[in-house]
């Protein structure tokens, strides 16, 4: 997969050289390319803002260096994700779905955002996905963009060694995963679940199937559609 992502910090996308992201691009199953949207300016200050039509506080991106970007990464066949508070909340589902793509291409906004007419042109040439890291507001779309090609990338074939790994996850089944323990049984004063060390499968996949069942009724339970009893609670993921 090809990743283009334009940023006025080129150096926060750097993270993306470690752990599997980083291994993905040695390996040549993820083509990153991170463009600085400053080189798509003319004047002497590089600038990409400028003050808010209507009035107001704050800075907007000014349109023509986006445009510019833009048309020099050539949006044909790709899908343009736009980080924004005011966007859909990037889910397990999403990624599935950004994973099954070429092409990403991630605009980080600054300031108040980015000009509408940005994404409003975007959209005539590509298929556009605006995301939402959740109900708050980060400074810039770099950790978002973080976010959504760790997300993404680790989807991808080969870049996880255990592929079944990803079938046990939060959210890949609707529900969030079972807790998770390792050596030794016993750690200050706190043991593993004796079933987890009984080498007995079946009861395992049981217990770890009613953990997570009952651990995404607690906690989420806006994730579940009654059903399924487990343990007093009726469960079913609602996906
Ligand atoms: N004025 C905007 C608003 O109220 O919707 C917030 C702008 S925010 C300070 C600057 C940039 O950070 C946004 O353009 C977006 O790229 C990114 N951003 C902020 N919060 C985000 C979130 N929850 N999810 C994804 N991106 C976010």
């Amino acid at each position: 997969m090809r990743v283009d992502v334009v940023t006025v910090f080129p150096a926060y996308l750097d993270a993306l050289d470690l752990s599997l992201p980083g291994r993905a691009r040695r390996n040549g199953l993820l083509d990153l390319r991170v463009h600085d949207l400053r080189d798509f300016t003319h004047d002497r200050h590089r600038t990409v803002d400028d003050t808010p039509a209507g009035g107001g506080a704050g800075m907007v991106m000014r349109p023509e260096p986006w445009g510019e970007a833009l048309d020099a990464l050539d949006l044909d066949g790709a899908t343009l994700v736009v980080p924004t508070p005011a966007g859909e909340p990037l889910t397990q589902a999403r990624a599935r779905d950004l994973a099954t793509r070429e092409r990403l291409v991630v605009a980080c906004g600054r300031y108040e955002g980015i000009d509408q007419r940005v994404v409003d042109h975007a959209r005539t040439r590509t298929e556009v996905v605006e995301v939402s890291l959740g109900d708050y507001v980060l400074n810039g779309g770099e950790v978002a963009a973080l976010a959504v090609v760790e997300a993404v990338v680790r989807l991808l074939p080969g870049v996880v060694g255990n592929p079944a790994s990803l079938v046990e996850e939060s959210h890949e089944a609707g529900l969030l995963e079972a807790p998770v323990y390792t050596r030794p049984p016993s750690w200050r004063g706190l043991d593993v679940p004796p079933v987890l060390l009984s080498g007995d499968h079946a009861r395992v996949a049981a217990w770890r199937a009613d953990a997570a069942a009952r651990r995404t009724a607690e906690r989420r339970p806006d994730l579940l559609h009654a059903s399924r009893v487990v343990d007093g609670w009726e469960v079913v993921p609602a996906v």
